[in-house]
């Protein structure tokens, strides 16, 4: 399956998509991860995409797409994946489909997590990523509300809906239940 997670910064994307990659037994492809990787190594692209990520910005959309489209190239990638954090907004989703639809390929679902903003201040602050400071997460939720929550409507014919409070495995679960109903036509 070829599956998109959407979600506030502090839904918990990153740990529900890792369990859903293991169970859908495909690659869990994190643009945050990805940058995050990049600046510890302090390559070429994690030195372009740190000021960004440092500040709650998005990275700019020629620097995410050529990433993602060459982490879609890789062969673990072409039966199926879970993107998480990719796409973040309207143009990066038309990217998408354009590479995809070269291929022949499409989406099947887009998983949306869903969390009150009190709540994930709270997890975040607990987190204490770097970038994870008070003013950042602040900003981080603006660049959602504002770049990001668009493409729900944007999906609205793929995109299910999970309410992402609860435990860990009963979160999994919801997830694996709506994309179980999500009709592949
Ligand atoms: P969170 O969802 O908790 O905010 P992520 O780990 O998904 O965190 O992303 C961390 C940072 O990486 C973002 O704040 C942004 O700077 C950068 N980033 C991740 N994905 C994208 C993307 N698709 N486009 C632009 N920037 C991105």
């Amino acid at each position: 399956m070829r599956i998109v997670l959407v979600g506030p910064p502090g839904a918990g994307k990153g740990t529900q998509a890792a369990r859903l990659a293991e169970r859908l037994d495909a690659p869990h492809i994190s643009t945050g991860d990805i940058f995050r990787e990049n600046m510890k190594n302090e390559t070429e692209l994690g030195k372009e995409a740190q000021r960004y990520v440092d500040a709650g910005d998005l990275v700019p959309d020629e620097v995410t797409v050529k990433m993602v489209k060459d982490r879609l190239a890789q062969p673990d990638a072409q039966e199926g994946f879970l993107l998480d954090g990719f796409p973040r907004n309207t143009a990066q989703a038309d990217e998408l489909q354009k590479v995809l639809g070269d291929l022949g390929q499409r989406l099947d679902a887009v998983l949306v997590f869903e969390v009150e903003d009190e709540e994930l201040i709270k997890r975040l602050m607990a987190r204490g990523r770097s970038d994870d400071t008070e003013e950042t997460i602040r900003h981080r939720q603006e660049v959602y509300r504002s770049e990001t929550e668009p493409l729900i409507a944007h999906y609205q014919d793929i995109a299910v809906r999970v309410d992402a409070v609860g435990t860990i495995d009963e979160i999994t679960d919801r997830a694996m239940d709506a994309l179980a109903d999500e009709p592949d036509d």
